[in-house]
């Protein structure tokens, strides 16, 4: 069989990184109200506070490197920008002076811009997106909160 998460060789669904990786990400630990960064209970992980909690998102994209962050050269960036979604798949590891810069020009859209392209011309999140190298859920997000919404049935 091969691990549903890494695609190596395993003996159930996933091998025994990704399963630990799954439990680390299952757990709920504490969400952190004013960032949405879910934290866990990790005493023995190298990051962790004073109290024995570490961000959970670290933990996560570490597993699925296989090696520990190069703190602080290096960052856990979000890749919707959800940063209580820490799916192996929505983690990447990304040096800090660059993870600066494209938080920092990322593109803001008006509301009325949004209702043009997507409401008027019809145009799909990913079609909104692309131009500014934006991910397509960025542009969801901006637009939940002017209050626009989505279509129900047929492209994004
Ligand atoms: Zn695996
Ligand atoms: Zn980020």
């Amino acid at each position: 069989m091969t691990c549903i998460d890494c695609g190596g060789p395993s003996l159930g669904k996933r091998c025994l990184k990704c399963y630990k990786a799954s439990r680390i990400r299952e757990s709920k630990g504490w969400t952190d109200p004013k960032t949405g960064r879910v934290w866990i209970r990790l005493p023995e992980h190298p990051r962790a506070k004073k109290n024995g909690y570490v961000q959970r998102a670290i933990v996560v994209l570490e597993a699925k490197l296989g090696r520990y962050l190069d703190w602080p050269r290096e960052v856990a960036h979000h890749i919707n920008e959800d940063k209580g979604d820490d799916d192996p798949k929505n983690l990447e590891a990304k040096p800090r002076p660059i993870h600066t810069r494209d938080h920092e020009t990322k593109h803001e859209f008006t509301r009325e811009e949004l209702v043009q392209m997507y409401e008027v011309q019809g145009m799909s999140l990913k079609e909104i997106a692309a131009p500014y190298g934006l991910h397509w859920s960025t542009v969801a997000i901006q637009m939940q909160k002017k209050g626009i919404p989505r279509r129900r049935s047929g492209k994004r």
